[in-house]
This record gives structure tokens, sequence and C-alpha cells, in this order.
């Protein structure tokens, strides 16, 4: 099977094109599927690739358990702690109130990757018509048709070579793992600063090593960035308080911009987006990915229903209304999570005091209201499909 030839294209060997792959070609092992990946051939050219913690929810998990794609290393969260620094108004989800074994699970970037790219060779054993080809950055690929091609080339915001429509948060994000005296496990915390939002994860090194994500505007960021790792610390320490005692020690410190940048049409003529490709989000909600491997799923069901019927020849136009009929159907899961997380990111870094008293009073009536806070979580826990 040549690469240049194939009925579906996907461009972009991150976890989300990854996983549309194993999908697709676990349901139609004979898809004629080639998969552009800019990343090195071997697993351990990128173990050395970024560490951060990412929060996958159990929703992810069921649909990356259905292709074995679900990694050794994992931290569970228990309970959740929502407060804002300086100001009344708190939150605390537990899995108890939601009935759920874990409200979600936190694993390295790498991780996932590396895990998908595994599931993805088992799968390719038994998919004689899949090219799987590793390019370098420089390599053009104007060279190969396809019947459709999904984009999947991800990207953080700012270094995406398309700007559509969304909004610059003025804001990056400073990720690390720090270690602490005393942090009860299985607990994720977060908090609201003047900044923007400052997260401390658990992580699967142990209760006492957790995942810093910590917003701030570029200008701090980058300040932070550069301190000692004792000044670093002392920093932290007087935004976070001493609810789990001391900051000990910081590592692997690296940074991310932050906004929202998303695409209005996610499908157009054989041309459809999915995951960063489609939109990149402010990580507040930790719901990027969640929301990819949603795309990702739905998609691949889209794909084999239209390529593997009995017709060779599938018109232009049956592969048009497979993608409209795609974009349709992640209407609402991607305009509420896009928008929820967006509202978020906003309220939640304004320093407006009419805006801090209306946030406090949210956080409260999450805590009194258990059916809203109940609906907020599942949203993020699930989706809407
Ligand atoms: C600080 C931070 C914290 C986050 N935390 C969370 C979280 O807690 N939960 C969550 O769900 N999400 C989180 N996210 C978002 C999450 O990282 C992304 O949504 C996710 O990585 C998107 O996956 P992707 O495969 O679409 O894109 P990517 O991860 O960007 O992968 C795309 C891949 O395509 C390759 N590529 C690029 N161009 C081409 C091309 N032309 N041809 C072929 N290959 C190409 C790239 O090399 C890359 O490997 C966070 C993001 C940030 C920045």
């Amino acid at each position: 099977m040549s690469a240049s030839n194939c009925d579906i294209l996907i461009q972009g060997g991150g976890p989300v094109g990854l996983a549309c792959a194993a999908w697709v070609l676990q349901k139609f092992p004979d898809a004629k599927l080639t998969l552009i990946d800019r990343n090195p051939e071997k697993d351990d050219d990128l173990v050395n690739a970024d560490s951060r913690g990412i929060a996958l929810s159990h929703g992810s998990k069921l649909l990356l358990d259905t292709i074995q794609a679900w990694p050794k290393e994992s931290a569970q969260i228990y309970r959740v702690h929502v407060s804002q620094a300086g100001r009344f108004g708190r939150a605390l989800m537990t899995r108890e109130e939601l009935n759920q074994d874990a409200l979600g699970h936190i694993i390295r970037y790498r991780d996932i990757h590396i895990t998908l790219r595994q599931a993805l060779r088992a799968i390719q054993a038994k998919s004689n018509n899949f090219v799987w080809k590793h390019i370098s950055k420089d390599i053009e690929e104007a060279s190969l048709q396809a019947k459709c091609t999904v984009h999947a080339e991800g990207g953080l915001f700012k270094t995406q070579d398309w700007i559509e429509s969304g909004r610059d948060y003025g804001q990056s994000a400073l990720v690390g793992l720090v270690e602490v005296e005393n942090a009860a496990p299985h607990h994720a915390w977060e908090r609201f600063t003047a900044e923007g939002p400052l997260a401390v994860l658990p992580s699967h090194y142990g209760s006492n090593v957790l995942n810093l994500v910590w917003c701030g505007s570029p200008e701090s960021s980058q300040y932070r960035l550069q301190l000692s790792d004792q000044d670093f610390l002392i920093a932290l320490q007087k935004v976070f308080g001493s609810r789990i005692g001391r900051f000990l020690k910081i590592q692997d410190r690296r940074l991310y911009e932050l906004g929202l940048n998303y695409r209005k049409e996610i499908a157009k003529d054989n041309e459809v987006w999915i995951g960063n490709a489609a939109q990149t989000l402010h990580p507040v909600a930790g719901q990027g990915l969640n929301l990819g491997l949603r795309d990702a799923f739905l998609l691949a069901e889209k794909l084999v229903g239209v390529f593997s019927g009995l017709a060779e020849d599938q018109s232009p136009a049956d592969i048009q209304n497979a993608l409209q009929s795609y974009a349709q159907s992640r209407k609402v899961d991607r305009t509420t999570t896009i928008g929820l997380t967006d509202f978020m990111a906003r309220v939640f870094t304004s320093n407006l005091a009419p805006v801090a008293l209306a946030r406090g009073l949210a956080l409260s009536a999450l805590q009194w209201l258990p059916p809203v806070k109940t609906a907020l979580a599942r949203q993020m826990m699930f989706g809407r499909r």
C-alpha cells in the first residue's frame, strides 16, 4: 500500500491523531489509512519529552481502555479543593458525592503519547493497508493524495500557524514537579490567584510529589522560571499557603503560553480538524485532551461508516456528508467545553471587586447546591456526546 494513494490521511502523530488511527483500524482493519508522524520512530527518543501532568477524565479512561491505551503510571484524584487566594469562597468535590471511583487521573503527557503509540503498533500488526510514515519537519507532504484528510497537527497557543477565533488571556503556565512535606494522598487543589489559577495535582511518584500548574502573566511566569529553586519555593509558598506543609523541592520547570484558539468550521470539503488542530484551550479546567479524544473517537466512527461499506468508490459527496455529520455531532460538546473553559479562565482571573465577589458566591453556591456541582463535574468527566 503506497502512502500517496490512500482513503484516509491523518496528519499528526500526537495523542489525538494516534487515537483516531487506532479506533479506525480497530473497527475496520482493512482501512487504507496513512498516518504522517513528525515524531521520532523509537519510543526511547521520546522519554525525555514533555513531562507535564495531564488530567484525564473517567470518560477518557473508558475510551482509551477500548484500545488498551491506558498508561500504567497514573495518579487518581479522589478530592478536589477549589479556593481563591485572599478572598472568601471555597468548594470541595469528592468521589463519594459523585459516586465514582475517581474524579480524574493525572498522567504525564509523554506516557499518554508512548502508550498510544504502543497500542497503535499492536493494532498495526493486523492492518495490512496501514502506513505509518515518520517524517522530519522539513519534508513536504504535498505529494500525498487522500480521499479524506484528518488534521491532527495539534500545537500550543501562539505556535499554531492558524489563528481563527479566540482570546489571548495574557497568561503563561509554569509547570513542574514539586515535593511537599505533608500532602493528603489523591487530593488536588485549585487556587485562583490574582494572576491566574494555580493547581497542585497528584502524581504517580507518591503523595508528596505533586504536579504544579501555576498560571500567571507572561512576565512574572518568565521571572519565576528563572528564579533559583530556593526563591521559587518561597514565592510558591507565599501564594499557595500552608495547607500541605512546606514546599521542599522543585524540578522540571517548563513554560507554556495560554489562550483560546478555535475553528468555527471543523469540516470543509474532504478535510476535517480534530484535537488541538480544531481547538486549543486554557488548561484551567483540564479539558483539551479530553475533548480531543472524544473528537477522535466520534470521527473514527464516521470514517468507518463511510469507508467500510462494500462500495470501493465512495463519492466525494458521501465523504463530505460523513464529515458534515461528524461536525454536527460535535457541536454541543465543543461549544459547552470551549464556553465553560473560557468562562472559568476569564472569571477566575479577574481582579475587579464585583467579579471577585461573584466568584466567591459562585464557589459557595457550588458547595451548597449539590445538583449544580454534580452537573458541572459530570460535564468535566464525560463531556457531551
Ligand atoms: C500547560 C498545559 C496543561 C494542560 N493540561 C491538560 C489537562 O490537564 N487535561 C487535558 O485534557 N488537556 C490538557 N492540556 C491540553 C492538551 O495538552 C492538548 O489538548 C493535547 O495535547 C492535544 O493533543 P493533540 O494530539 O491534538 O495535539 P499535540 O499534543 O500538539 O500533538 C500534535 C502532534 O502533531 C505533530 N505535528 C505537527 N504538525 C504536523 C504535520 N504538519 N504533520 C505531521 N505531524 C505534525 C506534532 O509534532 C505533535 O506530535 C494542557 C495543555 C497545556 C499547555
